[in-house]
Formats: structure tokens, sequence, C-alpha cells
């Protein structure tokens, strides 16, 4: 019998994989199954980054690189940031990473212990609450509410503050609600989190995916907050490259030290082909993502339709990102009991809005990344069920 570290039984995990491993149990059972519950764009990546990635490995880029990441596409990411936070972004502040995840996991790690307090979105992306606790710290949620489109009450969060709370995570727009936090109100977070000396991670890897003209804003742009703010980012979702694993973060200059010595500690460095490809990702036609963002605007219009019309559900229309998140309470059942008899009975994997916190309580999160004809499938075998 061998003993883990105590800190082990605080690690939560990502359900959605779990979802996704007994959906794939049922499709090896022969059992037809629509896939809504995985955060990833259907779509290819496109041909010109695949390229670029064959190129590469022909050029002998099979080596190590630098730990924050190749010179050349630190560079291209600090050009298309500056361009896009509307200030300068300078590549010395970049780290490139396996995926973004490690972004929000390295800059716990290097910001939260026991006694210090991190405030998070919830529901939110699940492993800001496990990471936080895996550092043993104090996980706070900020509470999203259904009736003011997802977002935080900022009174409600101001009083969530005390003089232990060191980080606040913002995510904009919004996994799993699809919502955006209006310009207004990230002022007014801004304006907490520099009265109050707070860190923001600013999650900001949906920020290609809009619907309707919403232009992003980052909250680092408001005064103070470049040298107390995070931004991550990443290539998995804008440009389909989520099993490439490639993201990054614009790092205060305090912190960019310290997240670079953690890379070298547990990766060396990220995977050097693929960041050469990914220059490719930033500086070639743009013209996948908006694409990309045609289809999911029709599918998000016929996923909310069709969740409407169902008895006991009603649907917010999401404003970013690709998922729905719709409020299941009048069905009478809870959000794990929905996702067990969608799946079982419907054979439609989705996941209960718990999975992304406790107030993701009576809502299930349904992922938009599969064709309008299964998504159309789906909709008709939740309404047999229901
Ligand atoms: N942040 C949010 C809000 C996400 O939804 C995801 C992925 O689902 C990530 C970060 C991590 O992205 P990556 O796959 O590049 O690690």
């Amino acid at each position: 019998m061998f003993e883990l570290s105590k800190r082990q039984s605080d690690l939560g995990t990502e359900t959605a994989f779990e979802v996704l491993a007994k959906a794939k149990e049922l499709e090896r059972q022969g059992k037809s199954i629509i896939h809504l519950e995985i955060g990833e764009p259907d779509f290819d990546t496109p041909k010109h980054i695949v390229d670029s990635a064959k190129k590469a490995l022909d050029d002998g880029f099979t080596h190590y690189g630098p730990s924050a990441g190749q010179i050349e596409l630190r560079e291209s990411i600090a050009k298309h940031q500056s361009q896009r936070q509307g200030y300068e972004v300078k590549p010395e502040n970049i780290v490139v990473t396996p995926g973004a995840k490690p972004i929000m996991s390295f800059t716990i790690m290097a910001l939260i212990e026991s006694g210090v307090e991190a405030i998070y979105p919830n529901p939110g992306f699940p492993i800001y609450q496990s990471m936080i606790e895996y550092m043993g710290g104090t996980s706070v949620p900020m509470k999203l509410e259904e009736n003011k489109a997802y977002n935080a009450d900022i009174q409600g969060l101001e009083k969530l503050i005390t003089d232990k709370t060191k980080l606040l995570i913002v995510n904009s727009p919004n996994n799993p609600c699809g919502s955006v936090i209006p310009e207004s109100d990230l002022e007014q977070i801004a304006k907490l989190a520099v009265e109050n000396n707070l860190i923001v991670l600013s999650d900001e890897i949906y920020k290609d995916m809009y619907y309707g003209d919403y232009d992003h804003v980052s909250i680092s742009k408001f005064p103070g907050m470049r040298e107390r703010t995070v931004i991550l980012d990443g290539f998995s979702k804008s440009y389909a490259m989520t099993g490439w694993r490639l993201g990054y973060g614009v790092f205060p200059d305090f912190l960019v030290g310290e997240v670079t010595r953690i890379m070298t500690n547990i990766n060396s460095c990220t995977n050097v082909f693929s960041q050469m490809a990914a220059i490719s990702a930033l500086e070639g036609s743009q013209e996948s993502v908006t694409k990309m963002m045609e289809e999911f605007t029709f599918r998000k219009d016929l996923v909310v339709d069709g969740l409407n019309s169902l008895n006991g559900v009603t649907c917010q229309d999401p404003k970013g990102a690709f998922y729905a998140f719709p409020n299941i309470t009048g069905t009478g059942m809870t959000s794990k009991e929905f996702e067990k008899a969608a799946l079982y009975e419907a054979g439609v994997a989705l996941l209960s809005g718990t999975s992304f916190g406790k107030y993701g309580d009576g809502y299930i999160r349904v992922s938009f990344a599969n064709s309008r004809e299964n998504l159309a499938e789906a909709i008709s075998r939740l309404r047999n069920i229901l």
C-alpha cells in the first residue's frame, strides 16, 4: 500500500474527458452517439499551417528550443497581440506552452499557496478551481448569474475580496456559458483589481469567437492593469489546433522569468516544429477563422432554437465561444440526471453544468462543434426522451 501526497486528493479534473470516455465505450458496443461534450472545433487545421509544420520538420526543427518559446514565434505573437490589444506587447513578456492550460496552471503555481485566496468564475473552466486547490489555496467562486447574461454581479464580486485575495480569474468569452463581459464591467473589475492590488488572469482563448458586432476587449487595457495581468491565449480554438498543444501567455515583468523557470522544470520547451507552424497561423490568411465563425453562427441559431423548443428547457443566445448553456430546471431533472439520460437514453453526449462548478446546477453545456445534421438529430433525440 503506497500513500499519495495529501495534496493529490485536492486535484480536480475536467469531466468532459470522462464523458467522452463513456461515450466512446458505448460506441464500441455499437450504440450511435452524437458528441456534444467536447470543447474542440470539428474543423481541420488549415492546410497552410499543416504544410508549415511539414516544412519545419524537413528544415530540422526537431531539437530542444528555448523554454520560453522560439523567438520567431514570440515575435509573431507580440505583433499579433499588439495589434489586437492596442498597446505594445514585447516578445520578452511571452511564454509559449504545450496548450494554453499550462498558462493557468503555471500562473497559479507561481502565485498560490496555503492562506492565499483566488477568485474564479463559476460556472467556469474546471481547471481554475482544481489548480487553486491543488496548490493549497482557497478557491472562491464568483457566481455568474443567468439573469445578468451569465456575468458576475460587481457588488457581489467586491464582497468576495479580502486581504488574503491575490488572484482574480476572468474569462471572456466564457466557457461554458458563452457569455461576454461588457466593457463597463471589465472597467469596474479592473478598478477593483488595482484598488485591492490583485493579479488578474484573463483567459482570452475565445477572443476570435464572437457572434454579432463584438470587438474583443481585454481587461489589460485599463489603467494600472498591464503590470498585473496575465493574458492566456493560444491556437487550439481559433485555428482548430487542439491536438497540436500550443498556447501562450503574455506575462507581466515580475512573472515571466518565473513561469519560464517552471517551463524548464516541467516541459523543457514546447514542441518546436509546432511552434514554427504557429507563425503561419498568425501571419497567414485568416479566412478559415471567418468561415468557421460563419458556420458556428448558423449552428448556434439552430441549437438555441432547438433547445428552446424542448419542454422544460430555456436557452439564452451565446455571445461568444461555441457553447449553449440552457437552463433545464423545468424538466424536473438535476443536471447530472439530464447528462445521464441524454447519454444512455438518447445517445447524446453533453455535460452537466456541475462539471463547471456548483453554480452550474440546473444547466447543461451543449457544444455546437458538430455538423448541422448531427445537431438537428441531437435535438430530436432529446425531444423524444423529454
Ligand atoms: N481556457 C478555456 C476557457 C478553455 O475552454 C480551454 C479549453 O477548453 C482552455 C483554456 C485550454 O486550451 P488548450 O486546449 O489550448 O490547453
